[in-house]
């Protein structure tokens, strides 16, 4: 694995106390206050078309609904490193873009599964040495084991859950890629296997990082970003945030909305709730301030073979695309890095985790 590898570690834990200290009094990341040319070229490159061929793709009856392990996995997981190619991406699994995931019984026979990483090395000289991740889970659960006499779609596509956050993050590298010159901060962007099984993925990375976790600086996962058709009314120009009052991840989402014309919302059931049962899970309880967005929580045919490309809303996925990219870029290039909300008691765990990660 290349983070045992990573010299970068030491260096930053001998950082002298006054720089410690300097570091402290900065602001923490807060709104993006207008839109940059280079915003403007991000939300240009995030395309509605773009997004219905990845997802049409991903969720096409013939990769069976990417189940854990699966060949639809493995076509998926193909797809992906193509596109990562196309960005220029650099490769940041061990082999290439694939990271190996081992999960299933450890006495047993445990199963293989992969998930892909790929890098946009940033351009600032110290800040290219922090990160920031951007995530989705491009499995999801198959096919009917058993199917009711007489039902004839028996494939789970998983459309909205969640080839609609993996072409997401597929636009938004492309996008960041596209940039001259590229985000100040590096970009990793994250497509974990096996979230079906329980966080398998993302929890496999947390312990196999492709980048110092300690220089990750921010983390957003996306999952359910097409459908608009949530079970408590239509969603239309809105995100949901995981955690909402417990970072200031919340101000550079809640900011870039406002330049997009983008509410992000706390779904006062959902938002503490939910927060550990994403992929951001893992890497929050290691310190990184993570957060899931999402446009539905609930909508129909969640987990059933109804999940189909052709029922997702792709223009407003774009304009919410265009939201999550610019929240992207702003931490990317902002000063300060965001900050757990120390007075905000249900995210004390995560304070507590960010100070053994930096040893304050
Ligand atoms: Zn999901």
């Amino acid at each position: 694995m290349t983070c045992c590898l990573w010299p970068a570690l030491p260096a930053f834990a001998q950082r002298s106390q006054a720089a410690k200290r300097a570091t402290k009094a900065r602001a923490v990341s807060g709104e993006p206050a207008a839109l940059t040319p280079a915003m403007r070229i991000v939300m240009g490159h995030i395309k509605a078309d773009a997004l219905r061929g990845h997802v049409s793709f991903l969720a096409s009856d013939l990769l069976e609904g990417r189940d854990t392990p699966s060949r639809g996995l493995d076509i998926a997981g193909e797809y992906i490193a193509s596109q990562f190619r196309r960005y220029g991406l650099e490769p940041a699994g061990d082999q290439e873009y694939f990271q190996g995931v081992m999960f299933g019984p450890e006495d047993g026979n445990p199963a293989k599964s992969r998930n892909v990483i790929g890098i946009l090395r940033g351009s600032d000289p110290t800040l290219k040495d922090q990160y920031v991740m951007l995530s989705s889970h491009y499995d999801h659960v198959g096919v009917v084991k058993e199917p009711k006499e007489g039902a004839t779609d028996i494939i789970f596509n998983g459309a909205n859950d969640d080839a609609s956050g993996t072409a997401s993050v597929l636009e938004i590298a492309y996008a960041l890629s596209s940039l001259h010159p590229r985000p100040r901060r590096s970009e990793i962007f994250i497509l974990f296997c096996c979230e079906e099984k329980g966080l398998v993925g993302s929890r496999w990375y947390a312990e196999h990082p492709a980048a110092p976790i300690v220089k990750t600086v921010a983390h957003l996962n996306l999952e359910q970003l097409g459908r608009t058709d949530a079970t408590e009314g239509v969603k239309l120009a809105t995100l949901n945030l995981t955690g909402f009052d417990f970072s200031s991840v919340t101000q550079a989402l809640a900011g870039a909305g406002k330049l997009t014309e983008v509410k992000v919302l706390k779904d006062e059931k959902g938002s503490d709730a939910y927060f550990n049962r994403s992929d951001n899970g893992p890497l929050a309880r290691l310190g990184i301030p993570a957060h899931t967005a999402s446009v539905a929580y609930g909508f129909p045919d969640y987990h059933e073979a109804g999940d189909e490309w052709q029922k997702l809303d792709y223009e407003n996925m774009a304009k919410v695309d265009h939201a999550l990219g610019v929240a992207i870029l702003h931490l990317a290039n902002t000063a300060a890095p965001p900050k757990w909300n120390e007075a905000y008691a249900p995210a004390a765990q995560y304070v507590e985790a960010y100070k053994k990660l930096h040893a304050e």
